[in-house]
């Protein structure tokens, strides 16, 4: 590696300030989840057959999701842009920065792509109690929310708010998940009038969203719980936000910003 040094400390300073700066929306588990290993290694032949399932399971919700916002937004007289997603393990490289395994899914509004780590399906189950495809199915329609909000410019108007009122700055970012659960369970319902959802598939999904709740997560890393540092909502609050998209079915009763 040739170069001055001091251009790489300097890179690493910009990425930093990248990945958690404004900009992206990460669902990770506060920073305190296990290390997998080097950034940028890739999955080894072993793994993608072993994997094959999950990403063909993956790829069914992610168009799922996808063809149902697409056409939410055409009856508004809107255009729908997908989102595409990377699947990785380690760490991966966005638009947004160096994404990795510690940080959990994420969505980049720059390059408007979702980042999934694969390994985190299998901690959802292992260490957030969460298991079940339909609790998969949640973590990337929740991802997708923070795409449509992009779209939808509530992002945005959310960063504004924040900067012009540092002090609601959580509480801002809560109401933001919030309505990306929200926005998960219209598309679960829109999957169910379908008759796309097994027996179980609800309480996964709730399950989940509860699972990865701030005070789950902050009783379970760090032993103690503290409101007002939540940056996502309460499992009560994530459940129930899913719940309202899902009996819904509108992107209108999510509104929470
Ligand atoms: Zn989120």
């Amino acid at each position: 590696m040739g170069g001055p040094l001091g251009i790489g400390g300097g890179l690493i300073m910009l990425v930093l300030a990248l990945i958690f700066g404004p900009g992206v929306i990460s669902d990770g588990s506060d920073g305190a989840a296990d290390s997998y290993g080097d950034v940028g290694a890739g999955l080894s032949p072993a793994d993608s057959a072993r994997e094959e399932p999950m990403v063909q399971f993956v790829s069914f919700v992610l168009d799922d999701v996808q063809k149902t916002w697409a056409e939410a937004f055409q009856s508004a007289g809107q255009a729908y842009r997908p989102a595409t997603m990377v699947l990785f393990r380690n760490g991966t490289q966005s638009a947004c920065g160096v994404g990795q395994a510690a940080m959990g899914p994420f969505y980049c509004p720059l390059d408007e792509k979702v980042y999934i780590d694969l390994g985190f399906f299998n901690e959802l189950d292992s260490r957030f109690g969460a298991p079940g495809d339909f609790a998969q199915a949640y973590v990337i329609a929740h991802e997708l929310g923070h795409h449509v909000q992009h779209l939808l410019g509530t992002d945005a108007k959310m960063r504004e708010m924040q900067q012009s009122n540092p002090r609601s700055a959580n509480e801002l970012s809560v109401r933001l998940e919030l309505q990306a659960d929200c926005y998960a369970g219209v598309w679960g319902n829109s999957a169910a009038r379908r008759d796309k959802l097994s027996t179980g598939d609800v309480e996964e999904g709730l399950g989940a969203a509860s699972a990865v709740g701030d005070d789950r997560i902050q009783q379970q890393s760090r032993g103690g719980v503290n409101p007002e540092s939540f940056t996502h909502g309460s499992a009560q609050q994530r459940a129930e936000w899913f719940n309202r998209g899902l009996q819904s079915g509108s992107a209108q009763a999510c509104n929470t910003i």
